[in-house]
């Protein structure tokens, strides 16, 4: 029988591979683009509960991949498929209602706690029916959506749950890389991942200059997605009328018929008065 060294490291050998090659794409575009910063490991080998860290389970006399494997598979098959630092630290506990509260417009409070009952609700549900109905989370920029969506793969990921959070523009700009000869992974494998995934976030599905070809790929995958009943969480800025128009009348039907519709508002962005808070506290304000 081979040690355990050897099988991790035929199990290892592509992602790490892969993860060194992702690592010089990483460094190159922090130097093109500093806000891709979120091209960070998501979770890292030591901290699986089931394995140890070492990737490999034993079952009975043999050594067989860990779940967490799969994690890894899924989270190397696209360079950003990834949470930055910033979102991985996001829970449900530090979800403040009372950036909505406000004494004149009371609905952004009822909307906002609705809002973080339903990604609740789905978080509990999704455990235990891997069919549960997605939700999407609409409101502007800086209402909490993202957020919300990052509370939801925070805690599925920290139960092992197999979980893609993806970036729309990323996601788009990952497809079409995929055509050139450097690319690794085909279109037809990220396609596959995120129509099967058990559980895709799609983060910023918003007003993108959206080609045919990228509609049809977005159309693609929430229409497997919708046909299989696999749950898909989407945040976006958008109302509907806003996404028929940018995406298409079929795609903006199987949205609502594969996710309840929250909207999210702030009496103000709440980056800016959590700014606001912080600068206080240092005696800058
Ligand atoms: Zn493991």
């Amino acid at each position: 029988m081979d040690n355990s060294g050897d099988i991790i490291a035929k199990l290892m050998s592509k992602s790490s591979f892969k993860r060194e090659q992702k690592q010089n794409i990483k460094n190159q575009s922090l130097q093109d683009a500093p806000e891709q910063t979120s091209a960070l490991p998501q979770v890292e080998l030591s901290t699986c509960p089931i394995c140890d860290g070492r990737g490999i389970v034993l079952q009975g006399d043999s050594a067989i991949a860990c779940s967490c494997m799969e994690q890894k598979r899924i989270d190397n098959s696209f360079k950003y498929a990834r949470m930055s630092k910033e979102l991985q630290t996001y829970s449900f506990a530090q979800f403040n209602l009372e950036y909505y509260r406000n004494s004149t417009e009371p609905d952004h409070y009822v909307n906002a706690q609705k809002a973080l009952k339903a990604a609740q609700d789905f978080t509990e549900k999704v455990q235990t029916n891997p069919y549960e109905i997605g939700l999407l989370l609409s409101g502007p920029v800086g209402s909490g959506k993202t957020f919300l969506a990052a509370c939801i793969a925070n805690v599925l990921l920290a139960k092992q749950y197999k979980v893609l959070f993806l970036v729309v523009p990323d996601l788009l700009d990952e497809l079409r890389a995929s055509f050139s000869a450097k690319s690794e992974t085909s279109e037809a494998d990220l396609l596959d991942i995120a129509r099967t995934v058990p559980i895709l976030i799609l983060d910023d599905l918003g007003a993108h200059n959206y080609t045919e070809w990228s509609r049809n790929r977005i159309y693609s995958i929430l229409n497997y997605r919708m046909n299989e009943q696999l749950p898909t969480i989407i945040t976006t800025n958008l109302n509907f009328d806003e996404i028929e128009q940018h995406l298409g009348e079929r795609t903006c039907s199987r949205l609502l018929q594969m996710c309840r519709v929250f909207r999210l508002t702030a009496p103000q962005d709440i980056r800016r008065q959590k700014y606001i808070q912080r600068e206080k506290g240092k005696g800058q304000l």
